[in-house]
This record gives structure tokens, C-alpha cells and sequence, in this order.
């Protein structure tokens, strides 16, 4: 059976201590089903948190468009065998309006997506710790998709002793190699066409082997692609720091198709 809870009475009366817990804003669709089927090998007690954090939302972002379909949510929460589903109100998280004393990144917040998202970093990690709090979490699942978000969130929790054992989960993909995402339901036949580079890229990127040969290989696929206007195209370590010349290291992309904003990674190999 999977309970429904509003508030944060209702949370802490019901979560028992150490829970497995996923974080979503919503929208949910096979990616973040991902995460719970994880959660729900690992854990006797598993909490989905659906809340679409305005703190990380920029003030040109998507906030007030950003799809909210809690029914269709909480059904696929059942589905996945979720016990508790933890929605609460922008009210209900932010009782005295816009806190005042909020998470700051750090360094590896300002580049890639903190250099694109001023202040996104700061409000989603925010908002994470009060979730981890909230739902008394013992384990915490977080999707390769949002990768830079992964490791600030592991970052913080190490840094801040937090206590929760952070899992990351592989990017589910389209059979097409478009990486899901509610954001995907903005684009049209046409942009979901153009989008496609950017996994194209990612994964032309990651068959080559030295740095400069995995980012021309990757470009190439980018810039023939007119419908795709590219916001950063990085090749990192494993870390996030600056690309090893040989081992294990990270493409990243963001672009517009359109008037969406999409991100995705690849995991690669790097060598002589
Ligand atoms: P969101 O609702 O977009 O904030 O995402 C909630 C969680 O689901 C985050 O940990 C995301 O990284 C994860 N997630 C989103 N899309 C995917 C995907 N395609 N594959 C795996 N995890 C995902």
C-alpha cells in the first residue's frame, strides 16, 4: 500500500528512521522509476519525494510551466512498490518564505550548469538536505543524468556529515539513446529529431580515446545539427576536475532544441 502525505507532522509521524529515499520533482517517467525499483532492492521501507523546488529555478526558468501531474506521479509510485509519498506545498517546505539561511556549492557549483544556472545549485542542494531531514533518509538514490548534481549532493553530504549513503544511478534512455527526462514533453516531432545529437555526440565522443579526438568527434555531430544551439560541451574527470590523460573521465553536454534546455553525460575511457 502506498501512502500519500502532505505534511511534515504527517512525515516524520510516519517515515521510520534510515529509509531509502528518491527525490523527484514530478513528472515521473521510467528514469525516476529507475531509482525506486534501486531503492526498493535495497531497502525494507522506501519514500518518493515529489516537489518542484522554486528555489532552483531561475527567474526565466520553467517554475510555473513545470508539468505537475501528482495523480499519474502517484500512481507510478504504486506501481514501483514506493511505501510513502512525501508531496508537500511550496508552503508547506517554506514556511516563512524564502529562507535565509541557505547551502552554497562551492567551486564545483560554479562551472558547467553553475556557470549556465546561477543560484540552481545553491537551491537544489537546499532543498535536498531538507528532504534528506524530513524524510529521516538512511540511503538516497540520484539519477547520472543530473551528474554535476550527484556529486554536490556527495560533496555536501560528506562536507556537512549528513550521514546518508548516496547512490547513483545510471541514465535511462529512449531506445533512440535520447535520455529521458520530463522535459522531453516540451519538444516537438521535430525538436525531439534534433535532440537526438546530443546522445549522438556523447556517444561518437566516448568510442574515441584521447581528449582532443572525443570532443572533434562529438562537435562535428553538434554543429551539423542547425535545430541544436549547444550551451557547453566538456570533457572532465571522473570528478568533475580537469580530464586525466589516461583513465576514467565524463562528456558533458547542454544545449537548447528550441525552447528546451536539456543536459545529458556519458561515462568514457580515456588513453594514449
Ligand atoms: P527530477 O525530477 O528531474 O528532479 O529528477 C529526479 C531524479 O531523477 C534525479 O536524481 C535525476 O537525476 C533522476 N533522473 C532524471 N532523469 C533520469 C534518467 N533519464 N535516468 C536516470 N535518472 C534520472
Amino acid at each position: 500500500m502506498t501512502v500519500v502525505v502532505h505534511t511534515r507532522e504527517e512525515i516524520s509521524a510516519k517515515a521510520p528512521e534510515g529509509t531509502g529515499v528518491v527525490m523527484t520533482m514530478g513528472a515521473l517517467h521510467e528514469g525516476h522509476r529507475e531509482l525506486m525499483r534501486v531503492a526498493r532492492e535495497q531497502n525494507p521501507y522506501v519514500v518518493a519525494t515529489i516537489f518542484v523546488n522554486p528555489l532552483q529555478f531561475g527567474p526565466n526558468e520553467d517554475y510555473e510551466k513545470y508539468p505537475r501531474t501528482l495523480d499519474a506521479d502517484v500512481e507510478a509510485c504504486r506501481e514501483e512498490g514506493v511505501d510513502l509519498v512525501f508531496a508537500p506545498s511550496r508552503d508547506e517546505m517554506y514556511p516563512d518564505g524564502p529562507p535565509q539561511v541557505t547551502m552554497t556549492p562551492g567551486q564545483l557549483g560554479e562551472i558547467l550548469e553553475g556557470a549556465s544556472r546561477p543560484g540552481h545549485f545553491g537551491g537544489m542542494l537546499t532543498v535536498v538536505e531538507k528532504l534528506l531531514l524530513l524524510t529521516r533518509a538512511g540511503r538516497a538514490y540520484f539519477g547520472e543524468k543530473d551528474f554535476q548534481q550527484l556529486a554536490l549532493i556527495r560533496r555536501m553530504v560528506r562536507d556537512l556529515e549528513l550521514g546518508v549513503e548516496i547512490v547513483g544511478v545510471p541514465t535511462v534512455r529512449e531506445p533512440d539513446g535520447l535520455a529521458l527526462s520530463s522535459r522531453n514533453r516540451y519538444l516537438s516531432p521535430s525538436e525531439r529529431r534534433s535532440a537526438l545529437a546530443l546522445s549522438r555526440a556523447l556517444r561518437e565522443g566516448a568510442s574515441r580515446t584521447t581528449a582532443d579526438d572525443v570532443l572533434q568527434a562529438a562537435r562535428k555531430i553538434l554543429d551539423d545539427e542547425p535545430g541544436v544551439r549547444v550551451d557547453y560541451l566538456a570533457l572532465t574527470g571522473a570528478d568533475l576536475g580537469e580530464p586525466p590523460a589516461e583513465g576514467p573521465a565524463r562528456l558533458l553536454v547542454a544545449a537548447r532544441v528550441g525552447a528546451t534546455r536539456l543536459i545529458d553525460n556519458v561515462p568514457l575511457g580515456l588513453h594514449k
